[in-house]
């Protein structure tokens, strides 16, 4: 280890230690504070704790006057949600899905679920989300247009559909998108898995494509301990998505029959019991979240070398994992770093491996993406967990 390996990260510990005082934290911890406890017990003494239950519509609601998409479903995880929401935009064998190589290996999969491919696109390093400008140049060259449908002229194939994804809760461009998406005939469905309480000029994320998704893992802003939603404003897709979700079985008394192939992807009530409760708090934690931000700010601004991730112009983030960029210059101190702040106690990570990396989608088409794998080499997330420090 060099002196000046050390030095930047000793002054990153203290930084974060000045904020976070003594002790260990973690990433991000889910909290409860609310009526948790007092839901999931009238979960057991009504023995409502599996497909049916009062807690299940109660929870879309919250999540439909939250975000105002005029449905949303909710499932048993966000890789699931993604699933059916490929699904149900069209995508199927054959086709080709552009998601950012720079996400969780939760989008490609659920491509791949469809029977498609994912193909890969280039981030940029204001929003760490798809860099849409790049997009636009690379499908120019790469595609023709057929019947409305864009076909990527290397393999034959249609390009489908686009998946951005709000990395961390960064709203991307998503005007721009809109208009790349309707220039190329892709549909839009929206990884808003990391953004639930992140807004693009003033309306949700996961509200702009024709259908968005949202997790609720125990490590995202809210959780149920697992589970996901479906959001659409589409009544038609709405519709669909609850009955496939719900093994496509036919409402009858006494009858149990189907019409299609389904899905057991619906959210037991149980979780849904703790996903009300969790909303009820949510304003608090997107409040405490975003004070955490802003103490990170005092705390990193005399340091040289690194730079927090700030909400992109027109948005409001939810922060939900706060995120160091070291200086191009500085990457080479990256594992000095994580070494550092882990020996101290303090939980530090990396980026994802990017997903053109994983060997299961090396064969994948892809851009160029040299600014994804220049992040990946200098993006650390810090402790922002809702009550940190309060
Ligand atoms: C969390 C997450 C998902 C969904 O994860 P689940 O664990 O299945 O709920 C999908 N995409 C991204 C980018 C995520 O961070």
């Amino acid at each position: 280890m060099t002196g000046q390996d050390a030095l930047l990260s000793k002054q990153i510990v203290a930084a974060l230690r000045s904020v976070l005082g003594d002790g260990s934290q973690s990433l991000h911890e889910p909290a409860f504070r609310g009526n948790e406890m007092q839901y999931l017990h009238r979960c057991i003494e009504t023995s409502f704790v599996s497909s049916v239950g009062d807690f299940v519509p109660r929870f879309e609601g919250h999540l439909t006057e939250y975000t105002s998409a005029k449905y949303a479903i909710a499932v048993v995880n966000g890789t699931a949600a993604l699933h059916i929401a490929l699904l149900l935009a069209g995508v199927a064998a054959n086709d080709e899905v552009i998601v950012p190589a720079l996400t969780f290996a939760a989008t490609p999969n659920a491509v791949t679920y469809c029977g498609a491919s994912p193909h890969f696109a280039e981030c940029n390093d204001r929003d760490l989300g798809i860099d849409i400008q790049k997009l636009r140049q690379y499908l120019n060259a790469i595609t023709e247009k057929r019947g409305g449908l864009s076909i990527n002229k290397n393999t034959g194939k249609v390009i489908r559909a686009v998946v951005p994804v709000h990395v961390f809760g960064h709203p991307v461009e998503l005007d721009n998108l809109m208009a790349l998406a309707h220039d190329f005939g892709l549909v839009i469905v929206e990884d808003a898995s990391e953004s639930l309480g992140s807004f693009y000029r003033g309306r949700h994320t996961g509200t702009f494509g024709l259908i968005g998704t949202l997790s609720f893992n125990g490590n995202k802003t809210i959780t149920t301990g697992g589970g996901g939603a479906i959001l659409t404003n589409d009544s038609v897709i709405a519709d669909r998505a609850k009955h496939i979700t719900t093994t496509a079985r036919l409402d009858h008394r006494w009858k149990c029959s189907h019409d299609d192939i389904g899905y057991n992807y619906r959210m037991p009530n149980l979780n849904a019991a703790v996903g009300c409760a969790q909303m009820e708090c949510l304003p608090q934690m997107l409040a405490n979240k975003r004070e955490l931000f802003a103490k990170y700010c005092t705390a990193f601004q005399d340091i040289d070398g690194v730079t927090l991730i700030n909400e992109p112009a027109h948005s409001c983030s939810n922060y939900w994992l706060n995120t160091l960029l070291l200086d191009c210059s500085q990457h080479d101190k990256l594992e000095t770093i994580l070494a550092m702040t882990n020996d101290a106690g303090i939980m530090t990570r990396p980026s994802w491996t990017l997903m053109h990396c994983l060997p299961h989608f090396q064969h994948c088409q892809r851009m160029k993406l040299s600014v994804a794998e220049s992040l990946h080499t200098r993006l650390i997330n810090i402790p922002s967990s809702a009550y940190i420090a309060h």
